[in-house]
């Protein structure tokens, strides 16, 4: 009963945007001490998706204790090599028995340790790159509507992107709409909270108490988030927004659910790539729809970065801006065309090349030709759209700043 319950709350907060997404529960056991864990995870897929397979990828590392299918007439185990990974995983396959009588559904039981720079002392963190969460190979960025349950220790207390729905001693319920690896939970014995006048932006750090530079940090957010509801955000706007920071050392992230996770111990938005950082960050709240896997991934990187940058100008670091788009671009020089790059082909700094840089220099030449206002509206529109692929990227643009446009944007990206 409490699962129809949980899925059908997911129901409830059913994205307008595109068809049915599956839904996943996730019942975390967490055990802070030893850094260790114990997951179930429940994939189901719409009524609608009569998929006679499906496969879920799992972190080598963790032990795989059980695989629960009702329905399957065959289950398989393997490992496998992931390229986006580099790394094997163990692909777990189920076949199921036609014709599907209800919704596929598939239940991974498994347990492990979280990898280092993922915890510290004080905090741990179980988000997009802690390698926890089973997968769909290739599709591990698509939305899913999930319930994330976690229980902790006495004394132990659970943060994610959001308010918990719930909380019942020590388990805590969270709810949302993300990508399949950003179900989060950042775990400590005491957390910092600050929050901007009407707590609508807020920064959650774990195990520590605020410095001035979080302080900052908090300010720094709310300009830029005021600044992309007014431009790349206007017809989606930001209502609250959330920054995580776990105390760990390792990268930064946004998450599709409204926040974005800092883990730099030496964070500090008064130096400009750090600022650039956070607003990158930030503004992948809109920028998160493209595929990772090919070409399309320039739908996200590069525009976080020329937005990023958008920002940087408009704060009034004028040379910033110029600097920085200099480097882009000197670094672009040379590099294959942006329609049909295979990340795979290439050494990650060629992808970062051509994916980051270059897509961001075609976005300043776009905006060079269409003028601010123009290209401003191109942006919000394809945030609104939450576009996915640079062909339909090219058809937004004809109809914002016509056929013209389009093909010349077609020849920067076929260059
Ligand atoms: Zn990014």
């Amino acid at each position: 009963m409490k699962v129809l319950l949980l899925f059908g709350m997911g129901l409830l907060t059913a994205s307008s945007h595109g068809q049915a997404q599956p839904t996943v529960r996730i019942q975390l056991q967490a055990a802070p001490a030893t850094h260790s864990f114990s997951c179930r995870y429940t994939l189901r897929l719409p009524a609608a998706d009569t998929a006679s397979t499906i496969v879920l990828h799992l972190n080598r590392q963790l032990r795989l204790d059980q695989v629960r299918a009702p329905e399957s007439a065959a289950q398989r185990v393997e490992r496998v090599f992931y390229p986006y990974f580099a790394d094997t995983v163990q692909r777990v396959t189920v076949r199921f028995a036609r014709p599907a009588r209800k919704a596929r559904q598939l239940t991974l039981s498994y347990s492990g340790a979280l990898p280092p720079r993922t915890f510290t002392e004080q905090a741990e963190l179980y988000s997009a790159h802690s390698g926890w969460l089973p997968y769909r190979p290739y599709r591990e960025y698509d939305l899913v509507q999930y319930a994330l349950e976690v229980d902790v220790p006495p004394g132990y207390e659970v943060r994610s992107s959001g308010p918990a729905r719930k909380r019942r001693r020590n388990r805590w319920t969270f709810a949302g709409t993300t990508s399949a690896l950003e179900p989060t939970a950042l775990i400590a014995r005491q957390f910092a909270n600050l929050a901007s006048p009407r707590r609508e932006i807020s920064v959650c750090k774990a195990g520590a108490a605020p410095v001035a530079a979080d302080s900052a940090l908090l300010r720094k957010a709310e300009a830029v988030i005021a600044f992309y509801n007014r431009t790349i955000g206007r017809q989606d706007s930001i209502s609250h927004f959330r920054i995580l920071l776990p105390g760990t050392n390792a990268n930064a992230f946004g998450l599709l659910d409204n926040a974005t996770v800092i883990t730099y111990t030496s964070f500090d938005v008064q130096d400009r790539g750090d600022l650039l950082i956070l607003a990158h960050e930030i503004s992948h709240k809109w920028w998160g729809y493209g595929s990772v896997h090919d070409e399309n991934d320039w739908l996200n990187e590069a525009f976080a970065t020329y937005s990023s940058l958008l920002y940087l100008q408009a704060s009034g670091d004028t040379t910033g801006y110029r600097e920085r788009l200099t480097q882009l671009t000197e670094s672009a020089v040379g590099t294959p065309a942006i329609i049909g790059f295979n990340r795979y082909a290439h050494a990650p700094a060629m992808y970062r090349r051509v994916i980051y840089n270059k897509g961001t220099v075609v976005l300043a030449a776009l905006r060079a030709r269409l003028g601010t206002e123009k290209f401003g509206a191109l942006l919000a529109t394809v945030a609104k759209q939450r576009i996915s692929t640079t062909g339909a990227l090219l058809a937004v643009t004809e109809q914002v700043a016509g056929a013209p446009t389009r093909a010349w944007l077609l020849a920067r990206l076929s260059e």
